[in-house]
């Protein structure tokens, strides 16, 4: 349902070299979720400055820099753990597994539930659509995705295609600050995009200033980040791979890897 005072407050912690762990704050129940806690200290740090109770933690995928808090913060609140159904034996503590169609509360605050396989074969996607927020892990990065470590470039294509779906307000939270690197290897996708050569330089001021790229919109996204886009006519050419998204995607996410 659509309660305005069910609105997340989120906020960001960046912790090891490039992780974002967010907090996510229901302020009608108190509700307080950690999405994909790295490690817990500087979680409990954050938690304490809000002045927040953890109660529940949000895991997309079993990579232990987003479950490596896990164990110490369930021991230290007691806090509920959410994960992956596909992947409920990869995930530390689990109590609540879900998948693709379920909506989980976090209090008064709704999220659906994406399958979105691909970088791990459990990775899954929550989207708060009241507050338009994606939890999207290690899917989707700003101008980036995704490795492709447990699934094929089919199923990852896929995967991006139902979060491409959503609302281009979508904000778009992922897990790593990659996207200054993202953004150098778009340009050689797409040397032509001028909004993408101009998101560019607002990505380096950015992180000449040491500020965040994250979150992103979608709408951002979809017109610049060449993974969303292997369905457009100019990169399947590119790719020599006219009409086949599938193949394009798979094409550039090889270039990628060896970027
Ligand atoms: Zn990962
Ligand atoms: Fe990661």
């Amino acid at each position: 349902g659509s309660d305005p005072m069910a609105t997340l407050v989120i906020r960001q912690i960046p912790v090891l070299r490039d992780n974002y762990v967010y907090l996510a704050h229901e302020p009608q129940s108190g509700a307080t979720a950690a999405v994909d806690p790295a490690v817990a200290p500087p979680v409990v740090d954050a938690l304490a400055a809000e002045g927040w109770r953890l109660t529940h933690i949000l895991n997309t995928h079993h990579h232990n820099d987003h479950t490596g808090g896990n164990l110490a913060l369930k021991q230290a609140t007691g806090c509920t753990i959410v994960g992956p159904r596909a992947d409920r034996d990869r995930i530390p503590g689990i109590d609540v597994a879900v998948g693709e169609g379920d909506t989980y509360k976090l209090g008064q605050a709704e999220a659906r539930i994406f399958d979105v396989p691909g970088h791990t074969r459990g990775h899954i996607a929550y989207w708060f659509q009241d507050s338009a927020a994606l939890f999207c892990g290690d899917t989707l990065f700003l101008l980036g995705c995704g490795r492709l470590f447990e699934g094929t470039p089919e199923q990852m294509w896929r995967s991006l295609g139902k979060l491409k779906a959503l609302p281009p307000e979508t904000r778009v939270y992922c897990a790593h600050e990659y996207t200054q690197s993202n953004a150098r290897f778009a340009l050689t996708v797409e040397p032509r995009n001028a909004d993408l050569a101009a998101r560019a330089k607002r990505i380096d001021a950015l992180r000449a200033g040491g500020k965040p790229t994250v979150p992103g919109t979608l709408g951002e996204e979809l017109a610049t980040n060449p993974f969303l886009r292997a369905d457009l006519p100019a990169l399947q050419e590119e790719a020599g791979a006219p009409g086949d998204a599938v193949a394009t995607f798979a094409a550039i996410r090889h270039r990628k890897d060896n970027f």
